[in-house]
Formats: structure tokens, sequence, C-alpha cells
């Protein structure tokens, strides 16, 4: 894979699918990013964060949008992953931007799968990187494989 690649048609439906998540459950201050991830078979399944009175017990929308697919799929791969943030009411952009995934993402998209393709901003439109490339020595828990 080249290391940046340009949207496709099925990437572009990928970011529609997140931001067709976060529209229909965007609640402000509760749930304002979505996500959608699409397996190697095709499979497109999506996510909205999770945030909790207890911030330490919020959740991505990238891990709700995994773990959609590791409950009905079973043996879940990560093909190409996106995540839009909704703006709040007092925001001027009213656009649903894609945003990167956080650092935990990082890792989480990476353990589920390495070879994982992520669609990041960029200057004029969202690009896509291999995960390895937003993950520069990950941590692991033993010697590097
Ligand atoms: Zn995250």
């Amino acid at each position: 894979m080249k290391r940046t690649a340009r949207l496709s048609a099925a990437d572009k439906r990928l970011i529609a699918a997140a931001r067709a998540a976060i529209k229909r459950r965007y609640r402000d201050d509760w749930q304002e990013v979505g996500a959608a991830l699409r397996t190697r078979s095709g499979k497109i399944f999506t996510g909205v964060n999770l945030d909790a009175y207890l911030g330490r017990m919020a959740v991505c929308a990238e891990a709700v949008a995994l773990g959609r697919a590791v409950v009905d799929v079973g043996d879940a791969d990560i093909e190409t992953i996106v995540a839009v943030r909704h703006p709040s009411p007092q925001d001027k952009d009213r656009r649903i931007a894609v945003v990167s995934p956080c650092g935990a993402c990082r890792e989480l998209i990476f353990d589920y799968d390495r070879n994982a393709r992520v669609i990041v901003p960029d200057v004029k439109s969202p690009k896509i990187v291999p995960i390895a490339d937003l993950l520069p020595n990950k941590y692991t828990r033993g010697p590097q494989r």
C-alpha cells in the first residue's frame, strides 16, 4: 500500500456512515464523535463515543464501533476506520469533520489490525494513512517482534 492514499468512493461512504451515526445520536457533551470501520469483507460498523460524568469511564467512538464488529462478526479486522466530530451548539463551524484518532485509539486500532488504514484530516481534504504511521514506537509488553 502506498503510504498515503486518496479516498475511494467506498472511503467516502465510510465517512458518510460515521457522519450519519453521530448526526442521529448527537447529544451535547455526551455523544459528539462518530466512527465507522469497514472490515475486509466490506461490512461497516458504526459507533458513537460514550462520555461519562466520571471522565475515565468515557469510551471513544472507534472502540464502540470495534466492539460492535467483534460482537457481530467475531474475528474483527479493520480494513479502514474513520472518526468524525459533530460541532457543539456554540461552534461557528457547523461541519461534521474528520478527526484523528486519539492516542489510546491508535493503540487499540493497531492491536486489532496492524494493517488498518485510518482516514485522517489533511490540509484540503481527508487522506488515508496506515495505522503504523500514526503510532511509531508502539507500546509492547515484551521485546519487539
Ligand atoms: Zn479515542
